[in-house]
């Protein structure tokens, strides 16, 4: 091994790159990872943690009128912004410490700052230093994308921006309909904004249980949320500190700030990807990788979003971890990505694991639905106007639950424990031997005897 510097060089200090470096350097590797902007990457720094951060401070607003109906009495509640990032940093910036100090303490080497390719085994770090590594891992992830460049397309932020808004704004338009759109919507109309949504397609949610997209949907809209589907934002003009979006429908809207959450690409560009002979998707723009992650270079991998799989951080962390299982652990790890809990946080939450009933009609002769929409207890004194929705989708022929999808409080908590059980391939019946925990609005799942629709294929279909 002499001839190379070290042994795995990580590009991208994120979820999965921290996660290889640590585990390859607890192998034995000699690692080096470099990161451009601060560790902890997206998830930690302007993603998934932050974002949740903000959730929390959007819900106070439900609770303090809901506490009215259970006997309190809450003086008019004032928020303020700034204490509410400045705290939000702080834990950022405790975070960033604690991801740089873990891997350092594994024995990996971090660099701040860029690093490229420069052939398979050569990488240029922004300092002009040149580091020959016998392996590279590529985990630079991924980056908010605009579309298409309308005028004034410099006056849309995206979410990074949103993260460090000076003030609070009094209305929004985001652009989007997918989990990132939605969630900022919840939060900004939960701290007090006046938040328009703008979407190209007929609904939200794209790819989630239609049964999902139109409760979410109607519940977004009782909270004072404007959504305006099949249009999209064709020009911003900027008026002194005010902004007019222009949409297609001909109509316009004023806010203090647009926002566009409309897709996320891989970060690819200028890594020096082609002069290392590492291919790229022509199907997602990611770049290309066998089930083991490795490209189309021998010596090279790639996890994480800018593979553009699936991108969630779990993901990413589980596709670092069998990567330096497999080349440095001496044991082959293929990651499984069937099966995924995933969660939207917005108002009222999204969880959801396994087909959609649509998809299950698609791969399946026979399904079963089971479906409940209930006012949650909690509603009841406080008067609130809501609803949640469970949702069991069954192979009427195998009586397995293939997929589970909750809308309400609790409901990413709910999903990750379900998670086990679809994972484990449960069955209805398995659900039904399940005693109910009461009062919970999870007793719901196990107590869902009717099927509410049955669905089977015509044998020559
Ligand atoms: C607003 C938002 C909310 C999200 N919420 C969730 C959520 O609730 N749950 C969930 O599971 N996922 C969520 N995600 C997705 C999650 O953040 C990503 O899937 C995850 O961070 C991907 O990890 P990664 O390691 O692939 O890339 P990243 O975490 O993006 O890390 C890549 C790193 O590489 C660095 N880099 C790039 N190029 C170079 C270079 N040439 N040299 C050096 N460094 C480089 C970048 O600066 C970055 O730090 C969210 C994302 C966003 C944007």
């Amino acid at each position: 091994m002499a001839e190379f510097d070290t042994d795995l060089f990580v590009i991208g200090g994120g979820s999965g790159g921290v996660r290889a470096a640590r585990i390859a350097a607890g192998y034995g590797a000699r690692v080096m990872i470099a990161e451009e902007y601060r560790m902890g990457g997206t998830c930690v720094i302007r993603g998934c943690v932050p974002k949740k951060l903000l959730v929390y401070a959007s819900h106070f607003h439900q609770e303090f009128e809901d506490a009215k109906g259970f006997g309190w009495t809450v003086p008019e509640p004032t928020f303020d912004w700034a204490t509410l990032i400045a705290n939000k940093d702080k834990e950022i910036a405790r975070l960033e410490g604690a991801y740089t100090s873990t891997v350092e303490k594994a024995g990996a080497k971090v660099v701040k700052t860029r690093a490229v390719l420069e052939d398979a085994h050569t990488v240029r770090l922004a300092t002009g230093e040149k580091v020959r590594a016998r392996y590279v891992l590529v985990a630079t992830g991924g980056a908010p994308n605009h579309g298409d460049a309308i005028p004034g397309i410099e006056h849309v932020i995206s979410s990074n921006e949103a993260f460090h808004l000076p003030k609070l704004p009094r209305r929004i338009v985001i652009q989007g309909g997918g989990y990132i759109a939605l969630e900022f919507a919840c939060i900004f109309a939960g701290l007090g904004s006046d938040v328009t949504v703008i979407y190209r397609g007929d609904n939200i949610l794209r790819g989630f249980d239609d049964d999902v997209r139109s409760h979410v949907r109607g519940e977004m809209e009782k909270e004072g949320i404007t959504l305006l589907t099949t249009c999209t934002v064709t020009k911003v003009d900027k008026h002194g500190h005010e902004f007019t979006s222009h949409l297609s429908n001909g109509s316009s809207i004023a806010s203090d700030v647009v926002m566009f959450a409309i897709g996320r690409h891989p970060n690819v560009k200028g890594l020096g990807l082609e002069q290392a002979g590492v291919a790229i998707n022509p199907k997602n723009g990611g770049i290309a990788v066998d089930a083991f992650s490795k490209t189309s270079a021998d010596n090279i991998y790639a996890i994480g979003d800018v593979t553009h799989r699936i991108n969630l951080t779990p993901v990413a962390v589980r596709e670092g971890h069998a990567f330096a299982d497999t080349v440095f652990g001496k044991r082959e790890v293929r990651v499984d990505h069937a099966d995924i809990p995933t969660a939207v946080f917005c108002q009222p939450e999204v969880g959801t694991v396994g087909l959609t009933e649509t998809q299950a009609r698609q791969a399946l002769s026979h399904v079963d639905i089971y479906k409940a929409t209930f006012r949650p207890m909690k509603a009841t004194l406080s008067g609130r106007d809501t609803r949640m929705l469970m949702k069991l989708v069954v192979d009427g022929s195998t009586d397995r639950v293939v997929g589970v999808h909750i809308v309400g409080d609790g409901a990413a908590e709910m999903v990750q424990v379900l998670g086990i059980a679809v994972k484990m391939k449960a069955t209805k019946a398995d659900f039904d031997a399940t005693m109910a925990l009461h009062p919970t609005a999870a007793e719901e799942l196990v107590t869902m005897r009717t099927p509410f629709a049955r669905h089977v294929r015509a044998a020559a279909e």
